[in-house]
């Protein structure tokens, strides 16, 4: 059976219709993964420097249909043109920079063999891992997958990707344009569907499988995949908190958390949704915030769109709604602004730790603000979670210091979630925030596994892996490893 079945994609700020889109099938997914094997086989022959001038092309032809990407991005998801033109400029970012680097990151490496093995040669080469298959969530849907897949193909592995239900446009178009400057037929494939196609790629013949959504679908991810030891990075949520210190920029502060708070109506893994404030510089960094917040609205036209996901206004309200009756106070916002298919901001004061709206992803324009008597203490409650992705601290002489203590895999001082658009560092969390990184060579490593090669260079007369080993051998290993690993003892 094939694709027979389709869904449909809808505008989230007025609920149309925008298209339907093949619901590929299992079979026709495990068939895909099959063609992306022979193209992966192929697109290995090619040597990294031919893989690159292929990706750059694709990077071309991407900077110059970013208009058409960006408002395919603004009717699935609903965020601004702004953000959506944001959001595709830094994801042909990260693709220059994979195809740029892969070849000086991934290339052999000739390492020490040590004075006892000192007639080998050892070197470690980094090979493709074959077809990866990347499945996306809806909130960034061409920033975040392709931090999956331009490393992946980068590396030399070809790629199957399916897209969030929510935004298959996005995918489909992104695979469109790769075929127009892909060299080889099935080397990036796109299969839109329900997340029983994302289930069927994760039991296909894919050698990885790169993951971005929510914890809970990431644990299934993780368990279906494990059945065949088939290697995972999940990029899941996250409850990403803001430490403002005494000595931090309150204007700056005030700024940058309200902005990673509620753009894209707070649809954003590594948003803020936690602010913990020195009292001593509590009400000030509070009636900054405030004054901003009040000029933020969302809106077809606004600040920001709607929820992209009808179902997150329930969580948004229970979260709301379960702050409030365990005793926060409303700075902006109340129980009554989440209007559908839109969310007011929220900025709640004084949120009990055990709320949800501080122990679970919101996914919406809230913020909950709490004051605390030391650094010592933010970092504490920072840390008091089962996520663990992102922070921002503002302080201006003791970020560093303050970062180094947070159980998070990317923290920005001094600003939010400027590590996203700097593609030489890894991307990822910790926790249930997830494993594996996108990104940076960590990213591009993440695609392949260690291969390592030794060689004898000449015969020694010490054989050590050998059945003619003498007891002048066995003496000789004992006396040298004396001489080099005793010394620790004084
Ligand atoms: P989701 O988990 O509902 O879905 C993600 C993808 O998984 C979709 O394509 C879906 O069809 C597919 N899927 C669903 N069930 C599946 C299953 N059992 N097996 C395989 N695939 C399945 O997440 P979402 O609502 O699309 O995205 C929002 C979440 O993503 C938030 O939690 C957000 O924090 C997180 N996110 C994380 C990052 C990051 O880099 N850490 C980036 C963006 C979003």
């Amino acid at each position: 059976m094939s694709t027979l079945n389709t869904f449909s994609s809808h505008n989230p700020n007025s609920g149309a219709i925008l298209a339907d889109y093949p619901n590929t099938s299992r079979e026709e997914v495990f068939a895909t993964v099959d063609r992306a094997r022979t193209a992966s086989q192929q697109w290995q022959a090619f040597s990294p420097r031919e893989r690159k001038k292929v990706l750059l092309r694709w990077c071309a032809l991407l900077t110059q249909e970013v208009e058409q990407i960006a408002a395919l991005i603004k009717e699935e998801t609903g965020k601004p043109i702004s953000d959506a033109t944001l959001e595709a400029t830094l994801a042909i970012g990260h693709l220059a920079w994979a195809a740029k680097n892969a070849e000086k990151v991934l290339g052999p490496q000739h390492r020490p063999s040590g004075l006892l093995m000192f007639n080998m040669s050892a070197s470690v080469e980094h090979v493709p891992l074959g077809v990866v298959g990347v499945i996306g969530p809806w909130n960034y849907p061409i920033f975040t997958p392709m931090g999956s897949i331009s490393y992946a193909l980068a590396a030399g592995n070809a790629v199957v990707f399916k897209p969030s239900e929510y935004t298959p446009g996005v995918g489909a178009l992104l695979g469109k344009l790769f075929h127009q400057v892909s060299p080889i037929p099935h080397l990036f494939t796109v299969v839109t569907g329900l997340p029983e196609t994302g289930v069927a790629l994760t039991e296909s013949a894919v050698d990885k499988i790169s993951f971005t959504g929510s914890t809970r679908t990431a644990k299934k991810v993780a368990a279906s995949c494990a059945t065949r030891m088939v290697p995972v990075v999940l990029e899941c949520g996250g409850k990403d908190p803001v430490i403002v210190a005494a000595d931090a920029d309150l204007d700056l502060a005030a700024e940058y958390a309200l902005w990673s708070a509620m753009s894209n109506a707070g649809q954003t893994c590594i948003g803020a949704e936690r602010v913990y404030v020195l009292e001593s510089v509590a009400d000030a960094f509070i009636a900054k915030i405030k004054v901003r917040a009040e000029k933020v609205h969302p809106g077809a036209q606004g600040s920001y769109g709607p929820a992209t996901m009808p179902s997150q206004l329930n969580v948004i309200q229970s979260h709301i709604d379960d702050a409030a009756s365990k005793g926060a106070h409303f700075l902006i916002g109340s129980t009554d602004s989440v209007k559908a298919p839109y969310v007011e901001p929220v900025i709640m004061l004084d949120v009990p730790e055990n709320s949800t709206a501080i122990t679970e992803e919101t996914f919406g324009p809230t913020l909950a603000i709490n004051r605390v008597a030391s650094i010592s203490e933010a970092i504490t409650l920072a840390n008091a979670t089962r996520y663990g992705l992102a922070a921002s601290v503002f302080s201006k002489r003791h970020g560093k210091e303050i970062s180094r203590q947070l159980q998070c895999g990317m923290v920005s001082i001094n600003s939010v979630i400027a590590f996203a658009a700097i593609a030489s560092v890894p991307f990822g969390g910790v926790k249930d925030s997830g494993y594996g990184r996108i990104h940076g060579p960590e990213g591009l490593l993440e695609f392949t596994y260690a291969r390592t090669i030794v060689k004898q260079l000449f015969k020694i007369p010490l054989v050590f892996t050998s059945f003619e080993r003498t007891p002048f051998a066995d003496k000789f290993i004992k006396a040298a490893v004396r001489l080099l690993h005793s010394k620790g003892l004084g």
